[in-house]
């Protein structure tokens, strides 16, 4: 049987002499193009990074590819949803100019024997602290969809707080000639970060999900009120324990360097927590503090 997705009305390119010959044309007009890197399974947080991307470029790419290299043995590669077909059929509603679907085969041929190896950032002791693999593995593949699709502009979510901070390290360590921007985290009606991965919280689990936000936000509103950062965070994390998330951790960092924060810069609260076999990750903006140490909203 031919693979339904290449009869589909979205353009899908399952290539990179495909996406390529694809571009190009585009390049040669002048079009400014934008790609949202995913790994499909979309939902609103993906598609409002389509949304940006359409009001700043004249031609929009989506990738989807769920990048083994960057789940280690023990971790969800296997179980993470694919739906290609309703993806497609999503982003047709959506004046995508193309889809860039390449396989394991695509990216990672045989031989393939590349690695890109990051720190700064993708040594912070967040998320590497638990993934050891996962940051090497998102620089190694995003630095290939880069040089693939040559995009004026990329765009990534500040779901993920810690792998935009490392993308953007990378495009200025490699010189890669493309604008980072980040868009903001969709949330649920009950605040709880919209992810792929949501999809495998059972009802209960799914009700104690928006625990996660409501736990953020009471550190934020503490810190606001003049509240101590620790005691906050530790009065959170008693109350997420309490409520059956096993915590990986409950931060807060410098917003920029994704180190210690003194205060006095644009801070960042971040999580990781474990809801039975679901890991979930969030975070919030958290104001500076003035000298006279209220924050400034
Ligand atoms: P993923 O498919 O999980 O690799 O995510 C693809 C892109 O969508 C990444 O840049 C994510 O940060 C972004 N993203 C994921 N969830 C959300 C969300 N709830 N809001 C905004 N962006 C998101």
């Amino acid at each position: 049987m031919s693979d339904p997705a290449l009869h589909h009305p979205v353009l899908c390119c399952p290539t990179v002499e495909a996406i390529r010959a694809c571009v190009a044309p585009w390049r040669q007009a002048g079009e400014r193009i934008a790609l949202v890197p995913t790994m499909g399974a979309l939902h609103e947080g993906h598609l409002s990074l389509v949304r940006q991307a359409r009001r700043q470029a004249e031609r929009v790419v989506v990738s989807i590819f769920v990048n083994p290299i960057q789940f280690a043995p023990n971790e969800d590669f296997s179980s993470y949803p694919r739906q290609l077909q309703s993806d497609l059929d999503l982003l047709a509603t959506f004046g995508i100019d193309a889809v860039f679907t390449p396989d394991a085969g695509v990216m990672y041929p045989a031989g393939f024997a590349t690695s890109i190896s990051m720190a700064g950032p993708a040594a912070a002791g967040l998320e590497d602290a638990s993934r050891p693999v996962f940051f090497n593995g998102v620089a190694t593949v995003v630095a290939k969809l880069l040089i693939q699709v040559a995009p004026d502009l990329a765009i990534f979510g500040e779901k993920d707080f810690q792998q935009l901070a490392v993308l953007k390290q990378l495009v200025l360590d490699l010189d890669l000639p493309v604008m980072v921007q980040s868009g903001p985290t969709m949330r649920e009606a009950d605040g709880l970060a919209m992810s792929s991965r949501n999809v495998y919280l059972s009802a209960a689990e799914r009700a104690l999900a928006p625990g996660l936000s409501r736990a953020m936000q009471a550190v934020k509103t503490g810190l606001a009120a003049g509240g101590t950062a620790q005691a906050l965070i530790r009065t959170a994390e008693t109350e997420l324990e309490q409520a059956g998330f096993r915590i990986d951790y409950l931060v807060l960092r410098d917003a920029t360097t994704l180190g210690e924060w003194h205060g006095h810069s644009e801070g960042r609260l971040l999580v990781a927590a474990w809801l039975g076999k679901t890991r979930l990750i969030d975070n919030i903006a958290i104001a500076p503090v003035d000298p006279d140490g209220q924050i400034k909203e």
